[in-house]
Formats: C-alpha cells, structure tokens, sequence
C-alpha cells in the first residue's frame, strides 16, 4: 500500500489515500467532487512517472554493491606499458 497525494483542482482541497499500486487514482474531491491531481511526493523510494514508476534510487546499497562487483569483474583496462618501438634509424648507408 502507498499513499498518494492528491490535490483538488477546483476547491485546493489536499488529501492523501492509501492505495496499493493496482487501484486507480481518484479522481473527485471528497469535498466538492471537482477534478483531483495526484501530486508527486519526493519523499519515497521511487517517483513516479508517466506511464509507470522507476526506482530512482541509484545510490541504494545494492545498488552501489552491484557497481563494485562490476569494477571487480571489469579489469583495469589501464594502458599496457607501451612496448618500445625500436628506432629505425639506420640508414642505407650507401
Ligand atoms: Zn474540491
């Protein structure tokens, strides 16, 4: 279950509900039956999006976990020392 905020277009009227993610939102006011807005609260672990919500917590700890065991398995990919290249000097000499 999550609460939503919703704000009434019409009178201003805020109020939250709780509704588990399959519900729709509600749409009237409870005080003038004018057209609602959900609000989008920061205060969670996700925002919600247009279509559908995306966890946006990048820095969860599984997260920063998961980004470690990346750099482990990635090996340094440092500039191998490079290889002298021998001089090609010589000339024909006549
Ligand atoms: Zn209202």
């Amino acid at each position: 279950m999550l609460t939503y905020d919703y704000r009434c277009k019409k009178c201003g009227h805020e109020f939250a509900l709780l509704q588990s993610i399959n519900d729709k939102p509600r749409r009237a006011c409870p005080k003038c039956r004018g057209r609602v807005e959900r609000l989008i609260t920061g205060g969670g672990n996700f925002i919600l999006k247009g279509n559908g919500f995306y966890s946006t917590d990048y820095r969860s700890p599984e997260y920063k976990k998961a980004v470690e065991q990346e750099k482990k398995s990635v090996e340094p990919a440092k500039s191998k020392p490079a290889e002298k290249k021998k001089k090609t000097v010589a000339e024909a000499a006549g």
